[in-house]
């Protein structure tokens, strides 16, 4: 990655790259962007880029507002291997000349520096899952593939074949930009696939997360098609997680690992203190990692799925290399956090991930002993509570939780938690307002 404008300018020329998508995300992890043309490149890197935040949406600004000024973070670049000539940067958010607080770029970028006061380092890997979809002149949405209709079908061979192209678009695409793409498989859904790509340091990660969807996005639709990050687009089809491969550092050394672990999964106390505090803070963690009314369908599914499991956690629980489990211990020096999905703002939910840990490991918390065995089957039986089950719920929690607040910051005149909790009640109470089919025939005669 360029480190200075002198780099990103010799990248761009090597690439070949015309004009740079100028990039930011809003509330809901939505990409905005302008063109620019490179020539613009000095103006860009020094005076930034304005924009009319109300229009990006979820910026805290109304239409009266001064220009959110978007000013590109060079080390952040990659060229577009789909679209020959353009390239790709992301940006930090500023209003006269100040850092904007609503920007969720900053919210990660502010966890992470209170992490670096204590000379640690986060670290993170995503593993993004969607579904190839079609959609019909009535609007009807549909797997891709046609032939894609067995039950179970994870891993499934003919699927990787049959959708060869697709997939060897994206992987190239990983590839030519250096971010080690190790893995393209179909996953346990009908239509639903997942790319896996090496970790990095935990902002670089987010920038990736939105950048892949984009780049997954436009594969597909040079084929005529739509990858979809909704988190549970078939009610009975397992949904689509972005599991994060959590770790902490300092300098070359993972806090997390320990081999003299006395429960046996090579974790430190430190590591155990952190995993205390995502499970402690899941249920309000969880407004941001699992942040539409869609997201709480993939949670909680249980056997409401075609396949055996539905993958997705319904309890903030732990165990070793368990998948029903909200943290998975896969290995080594890392955690798999679960309970984020494919539709998760990444800086926002990595910032509630960095604040929920960190409260653990300050306050020394101990998750207890790991559980085993498939507990998506004994869960309810072992009298577990469940995690919350709408959007609103999970919001109701994020409200009263001091430590992802303190984590969200401060914005004019309140707290970032506030502005995310109306933004998210109103996505819900609009939700909640439509008369649905299933209201119709359960309840009109
Ligand atoms: N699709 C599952 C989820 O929603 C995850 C499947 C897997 O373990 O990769 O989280
Ligand atoms: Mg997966
Ligand atoms: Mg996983």
């Amino acid at each position: 990655a360029p480190r200075n404008a002198e780099e990103l300018a010799r990248a761009i020329a090597r690439d070949g790259v015309e004009f740079l998508l100028v990039m930011f995300v809003n509330l809901h992890g939505r990409p905005c962007a302008k063109l620019a043309p490179v020539r613009t490149l000095d103006q860009l890197l020094s005076e930034g880029l304005g924009f009319a935040g109300n229009c990006a949406g979820g910026l805290g600004q109304s239409s009266g507002d001064p220009d959110l000024v978007a000013i590109p973070d060079v080390t952040s670049y990659v060229k577009v291997p789909l679209q020959p000539g353009l390239g790709i940067v992301q940006c930090d958010l500023y209003v006269e000349g100040e850092p904007w607080p609503y920007a969720p770029r900053w919210i990660l970028r502010n966890q992470l520096a209170k992490l670096a006061e204590q000379g640690r380092q986060l670290k993170v890997g995503a593993e993004p899952e969607y579904f190839l979809v079609k959609r019909a002149a009535d609007g009807s949405v549909t797997v891709a593939d046609e032939l894609d209709t067995a039950p179970s079908p994870g891993y499934d061979a003919g699927a990787a074949t049959r959708n060869f192209d697709h997939l060897a678009t994206v992987s190239r695409t990983l590839e030519e930009l250096g971010w080690e793409n190790y893995s393209n498989d179909h996953e346990d859904a009908n239509g639903q696939f997942e790319h896996n790509f090496g970790y990095a340091d935990a902002l670089r990660t987010a920038d990736r997360v939105i950048i892949f969807r984009h780049l997954a996005k436009m594969a597909a639709q040079q084929r005529g098609l739509i990858a979809t990050f909704m988190p549970k687009p078939f009610a009975h089809l397992t949904g689509s997680g972005l599991h994060l491969h959590v770790s902490l550092w300092e300098g070359q050394t993972s806090l997390f690992d320990d081999p003299s672990d006395a429960r046996g999964l090579n974790t430190s106390a430190l590591g155990y203190s952190f995993i205390g505090g995502l499970l402690e803070h899941a249920p309000g963690l969880l407004a941001l990692t699992c942040p539409t009314v869609n997201s709480y369908k993939r949670l909680n599914a249980g056997a409401n799925t075609l396949s055996q499991s539905s993958w997705a956690p319904g309890y903030a629980t732990y165990g070793g290399n368990n998948r029903t489990h909200l943290v998975r211990i896969p290995d080594t020096g890392r955690i798999e956090v679960r309970a984020v999905d494919s539709a998760a703002n990444p800086y926002l939910a990595i910032a509630g991930i960095a604040a929920a840990g960190a409260d653990g490991i300050a306050r020394g918390v101990d998750p207890g002993d790991p559980l085993t065995g498939d507990l998506e089957a004994a869960g309810a039986a072992a009298g577990l509570r469940p995690l919350p089950t709408t959007l609103l719920h999970a919001v109701e929690e994020l409200l009263g939780d001091g430590a992802l607040r303190e984590g969200l910051g401060k914005v004019a005149g309140g707290e970032y938690a506030d502005y995310y909790a109306s933004v998210k009640r109103e996505e819900f109470g609009e939700f909640h307002r439509e008369v649905t089919g299933w209201e119709i025939d359960r309840y009109l005669i």
